[in-house]
Order: structure tokens, then C-alpha cells, then sequence
């Protein structure tokens, strides 16, 4: 019983001292990295970025900070990102405002994922403030996609920019078609599910 009680506590403090990466399966470079952000334990969005993007205030906790981190990651490499107006947290009035006008196709998004009926995003739309959408060059818009999809894979997230309709500037934790959307809107998932 003593021995068993031992082993038990040896292996949970190895288990906390380890983090034993889950990511180190990932096949991608840009996955593999994200095996660092498990051991540097990030646990807060740091002061500086949260001051300069409030809004990642309403994301839910844990994907907040790493999308704090996707954030730096892309202002180091002489990006503006910015989390745009109509995202992170989005109401359900607000949902259907964006559907009604055709920038989104679905009822309920991560947008508007809720913890004990609090906001607390899955998603956040990121666009560079310089050109947005639809400014600058489609050069120096895909530029930035394309950096924040890498920066996105980084974290082990997904952006739709390959999506058939695509939506480059929104940033996920699962794929497309993961069944994730249905879960959250169940209020089935766990923070665990973000890792
Ligand atoms: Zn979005």
C-alpha cells in the first residue's frame, strides 16, 4: 500500500514535471514547435498584448493566451494584427446580423461559445490593420494569411483559409468538419479538448 502510494505520487510529480507533450505525434514542423509552448507553461496573456488587444479578454482563457501568443509571433514579424470588431465573443443577434449579410453560414459558431454562461470565444477573426480584408495588395494579404496560418499551426490551430468558403482571418482550435462545432454548442467539450 505504502510502495503503491510511492509510486503513484512519483508518477504524478514525474507526469507534472514532464508535461508529457501530446504534440510530440505532430507531423507537421509548424505542430512540432508547439511542443515548446507545452513546456514553457504559459499560463497568462502578458500585460503588454492584453493592453493592446483587449478583446482577448472575452476568449475562453486557455485559447486566449495562445492566441496572445499568435498575436506577438506575428507583430515580430512586422505584422499589425488586430482582432476585428465582430470578433472574438458574438451574441447570437450579433451571429445572425453576419449571416444576414453573408460573412458567415452558421447558426451558432465558435464565436459564441459560452463557459458557466459566461463569454468565452473559440474563435477570433485576425486581420492585419494595415489592409484588412480587402486593402493593400492581394499580395500582402495573403502574406499575412499565410502568416497567421502558420502562426495559427503553431499552437496546433486551424485558420479557414483553404476552407471552400474560405475565411482566412478565423482562427480555431479543431479543423472543419472535427464535429467540435456541435460539441461547444452542447456545452461537451473541456478545456483539456484545447491542449
Ligand atoms: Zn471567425
Amino acid at each position: 500500500m505504502r510502495w503503491g502510494l510511492i509510486a503513484a505520487s512519483t508518477t504524478a510529480l514525474l507526469g507534472g514535471m514532464l508535461l508529457i507533450p501530446r504534440r510530440a505525434r505532430a507531423s507537421t514542423p509548424g505542430e512540432a514547435r508547439g511542443i515548446f509552448s507545452i513546456f514553457t507553461r504559459r499560463k497568462r496573456i502578458p500585460s503588454d498584448i492584453l493592453a493592446r488587444h483587449p478583446k482577448l479578454a472575452e476568449l475562453q482563457p486557455d485559447f486566449a493566451v495562445k492566441i496572445a501568443y499568435v498575436i506577438a509571433r506575428l507583430e515580430s514579424r512586422g505584422f499589425q494584427p488586430k482582432i476585428h470588431r465582430d470578433s472574438g465573443w458574438r451574441t447570437e443577434a450579433q451571429q445572425k446580423r453576419i449571416k444576414g449579410r453573408g460573412d458567415s453560414w452558421v447558426d451558432f459558431s465558435f464565436h459564441m461559445a459560452t463557459v458557466d454562461g459566461q463569454p468565452a470565444a473559440l474563435a477570433v477573426d485576425l486581420i492585419d490593420r494595415r489592409w484588412a480584408w480587402e486593402g493593400g495588395t492581394a499580395a500582402k494579404r495573403a502574406s499575412f494569411w499565410n502568416a497567421l496560418r502558420e502562426e495559427a499551426a503553431v499552437e496546433g490551430y486551424h485558420t479557414g483559409l483553404n476552407w471552400s468558403n474560405p475565411d482566412p482571418a478565423h482562427v480555431q482550435p479543431w479543423p472543419a468538419h472535427s464535429g467540435m462545432l456541435a460539441q461547444v454548442e452542447a456545452g461537451n467539450w473541456s478545456a483539456r479538448d484545447l491542449a
